[in-house]
């Protein structure tokens, strides 16, 4: 823990963040006062994301929330792979984006157009806030270009297949991995002369003889640009470094991000990583994976877990947002149908104890019983972002009797910035979604429910039980009793 002066939030706790690089809790002091520069590593798109790629954004918007929450002016970026990423982490294989275009038949331009609008409408529907800017990678090639010039002679070397990165020219790398060099995990050496098994591309020249879509010429060749150094260029280029915090998931603590961090060293001239600015940021910060152990999250597998099956299972995004918040982004979370209906629930409760709020305007807060809540909820996100704490205080919040009603929507408004699930614009019914292959229509089934409860007032419980497996047989489950009022789900 770092001992710190008090950051310039006008709220109270100091904001404690979890650095992926010293292993440790630092209280978030930005680079420039009043400010929060924060890049995220963004998708490659050349297939959809899957929802654990999501649970990346919503840690990272929800990062983004506390920030502004804690009074910094945020600007984030993330960031479009449209080239460059391959299929093997030890610079063997295709381009992802290549490989899509020769399967589908379709340009890769087409490609990564057509996947990068599924993903903003993914992100949308998940409330996850648009960043100050998207960069996309094709449009920073020149840049990418000048970076690797400036670390050529000192910190690369050629070989027939691109310029390679030599990581024994800077001090600690691997660090932020906690790996040894040559000895990182999974690093196969597969290209052929690489002076070190963790050595990595910062240009690939297009083979002998072929052409690629996404090409460009440069001092090594006709070829693409590596993935890792076109994360180090965007950052560079939109936040200066060092920024504050670059964020992605677990997986990029290993390699990818490792090697934005030797580059950057590189290219700033920068000794070792004692000094966490070295880095290129002074805060890494990784969410942990969403797992899935019916093997839905690998894009190669037919039906794979992203957004449009929960839809069609007549999941709301927003009950997967919660799910998310229910966990700490740290720790591995477990998918199931079971959990997301929990969750569902769960979200259904607070926005039906919020409906009575929505048409009152907000007043200032001076109620003990409200600032103190706002305190405590407070303290939870501060302390590395313990939503799973907020979203206890928010219902707590959400269920307050005898309370001026002006000021409660002010603060769970307050507070719902941070967690981002809509709570005062959405209604009851728009969590209703009708899953995909649903025949029967929502006025058939009132009229038979009607009945139904026609027959049971008539003591004719063999109709009305007739009339409940009728509707079990369409797939409509009949909720008698349901606490939140329900009468039947699809
Ligand atoms: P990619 O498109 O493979 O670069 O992944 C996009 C983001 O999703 C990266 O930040 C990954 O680290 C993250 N990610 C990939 N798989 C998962 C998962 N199962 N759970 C959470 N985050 C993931
Ligand atoms: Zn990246």
């Amino acid at each position: 823990m770092i001992d710190a002066p008090a950051p310039v939030s006008d709220s109270g706790a100091p904001l404690y963040l979890f650095n992926s690089l010293t292993r440790a809790l630092e209280i978030f002091q930005p680079v420039h006062p009043g400010e929060a520069r924060v890049y995220s590593c963004g998708p490659t798109v050349y297939n959809y994301q899957h929802i654990g790629n999501m649970r990346a954004y919503v840690f990272a918007d929800t990062l983004g929330r506390t920030l502004s929450f804690k009074g910094y002016h945020l600007r984030h970026i993330i960031n479009i792979t449209d080239v460059g990423h391959l299929t093997s982490d030890a610079d063997a294989g295709d381009d992802k984006m290549e490989k899509a275009a020769a399967s589908l038949g379709k340009s890769a331009w087409d490609i990564a157009a057509f996947y990068t609008a599924e993903f903003k409408r993914d992100l949308a529907w998940l409330g996850v806030r648009g960043p100050a800017k998207w960069t996309v990678a094709t449009d920073y090639v020149p840049r990418m270009i000048d970076f690797a010039k400036r670390i050529a002679d000192t910190h690369c070397y050629e070989l027939e297949s691109g310029l390679y990165f030599d990581v024994s020219t800077v001090a600690d790398y691997g660090r932020l991995a906690r790996a040894v060099t040559d000895e990182g995990e999974g690093r196969i050496d597969e290209v052929e002369g690489k002076r070190h098994a963790a050595d990595f591309a910062i240009w690939r020249k297009t083979p002998a003889g072929e052409t690629r879509q996404m090409e460009w010429d440069s001092p090594w060749g006709r070829g693409a640009p590596g993935w890792h150094l076109e994360c180090s260029v965007m950052g560079e280029a939109e936040l200066g470094m060092p920024f504050d915090i670059h964020t992605g998931g677990i997986d990029h603590r290993e390699i990818h991000h490792p090697n934005e961090i030797a580059q950057n060293q590189a290219y700033r001239g920068c000794g070792g990583l004692d000094h966490a600015e070295h880095s290129g940021a002074r805060l890494w910060m990784h969410n942990n994976f969403l797992i899935d152990r019916g093997g839905k999250m690998s894009k190669s597998a037919g039906e794979f877990l992203r957004l449009q099956l929960l839809f069609d299972r007549g999941f709301h995004p927003l009950a997967y947002r919660l799910m998310c918040l229910q966990a700490h982004y740290r720790s591995e979370l477990e998918f199931s149908w079971e959990g997301l209906a929990a969750a569902l629930t769960r979200l259904k409760r607070l926005v039906m104890a919020v409906a009575p709020l929505r048409d009152i305007e907000a007043s200032t807060i001076t109620d003990k019983r409200l600032t103190d809540l706002l305190a405590k909820f407070d303290a939870a996100v501060s302390d590395d972002l313990n939503t799973a704490v907020a979203l206890t205080v928010i219902e707590e919040a959400a269920a307050m009797k005898k309370i001026d009603t002006a000021q409660k929507r002010a603060a769970i408004a307050k507070m719902d910035a941070v967690l981002g699930l809509d709570l005062l614009t959405i209604a009851r019914a728009d969590l209703r979604l009708r899953p995909k292959g649903a025949a029967i229509k929502d006025t058939a089934i009132e009229a038979m429910l009607v009945r139904r409860k026609e027959a049971r007032a008539a003591k004719d419980f063999a109709t009305s039980d007739a009339l409940r497996d009728e509707l079990i047989a369409v797939g409509v489950e009949v909720m008698d009793g349901d606490p939140l009022g329900w009468e039947w789900r699809l």
